[in-house]
């Protein structure tokens, strides 16, 4: 009986834990999924904890560390930390919670592989040219050929040439997308250093560091970017930096592993591993 009560007692403390483990695994496998499909050039699939690289390289998804500080997230993170707040499209209908910056979490091993250093100018190798606004602007911006970024960057700008008018302000000219650089303030580096961002609309744009934080510390939410701009970046895989609580509203970066919108470049291929 004692034995018996002992199995239970055990039973009774292992199985939420069993339970949560199982929830998490299952959730991290949708995951790894998710990053599998929206880098079919370079991912090959994922087992158990593991993304697997098509040049054969493994790394591990989710360090299993839990209850990290922003902080940490930010400079210590595991690839399953980049789904640390989920990424909401739509037009924008209230602030950001605090600290939900989806996309400003970047395991960077994971990008370097792919789109090279920049510090060792490896980038510089992968630019080409894309038309900014073929029928109002028509000047080259420079952007990876990796991913299909740049193709899918000339997606957004012949949709966006057929915009009204009115956000022309907001489009011309573009604010930049190359530069190697650490992010203000930090000593990681910038999407703008894979050449994988651009930002737009110099006169309109807000960001978080120039704002000055309320009476308990917190940075008011803006914006001027109009939702028709945005809208047109995250269809071609682009996530804006107007949804973070840390807003920088110029700023567009290639994660399509965050949209979740399924979309695989016409020039890459998904294949089987
Ligand atoms: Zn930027």
């Amino acid at each position: 009986m004692i034995f018996h009560g002992l199995a239970k007692l055990f039973l009774i403390a292992i199985c939420p834990l069993f339970v949560v483990t199982a929830a998490r695994a299952t959730e991290n496998d949708a995951l790894m999924e998710r990053v599998v499909n929206s880098y079919p050039a370079f991912l090959a699939g994922h087992e158990g904890n593991t993304l697997i690289w098509k040049d054969g390289t493994r790394m591990p998804f989710d360090d299993g560390k839990r209850g990290k500080t922003f902080e940490t997230l930010l400079n210590a993170p595991s690839i399953r930390d980049m789904f640390y707040a989920p990424y909401l499209s739509g037009k924008v209908t209230a602030a950001p919670d605090v600290n939900s910056d989806p996309g400003r979490v970047r395991y960077e091993p994971f990008f370097l592989k792919m789109y090279g250093d920049c510090r060792k100018g490896e980038t510089a190798r992968t630019l080409v040219d894309v038309v900014w606004l073929p029928k109002k602007w028509g000047k080259k911006i420079k952007m990876t050929r990796i991913n299909g970024v740049a193709e899918q960057l000339s997606k957004v700008s012949r949709e966006l040439d057929l915009l009204p008018a009115k956000f022309d302000n907001y489009l011309i000219p573009p604010a930049g997308t190359v530069n190697c650089r650490v992010i203000e303030g930090t000593k990681r580096l910038s999407a703008h250093g894979s050449a994988t961002a651009i930002d737009i609309a110099q006169q309109h744009a807000n960001y978080w560091r120039w704002a000055k934080p309320d009476s308990k510390g917190r940075y008011p939410y803006q914006n001027q970017i109009p939702a028709e701009i945005v809208a047109i970046f995250e269809k071609h895989g682009f996530i804006w930096g107007g949804r973070w609580y840390h807003y920088d509203t110029m700023h567009f970066e290639y994660r399509p592993e965050l949209l979740n919108i399924g979309a695989i470049p016409s020039n890459v291929k998904k294949q089987k591993p």
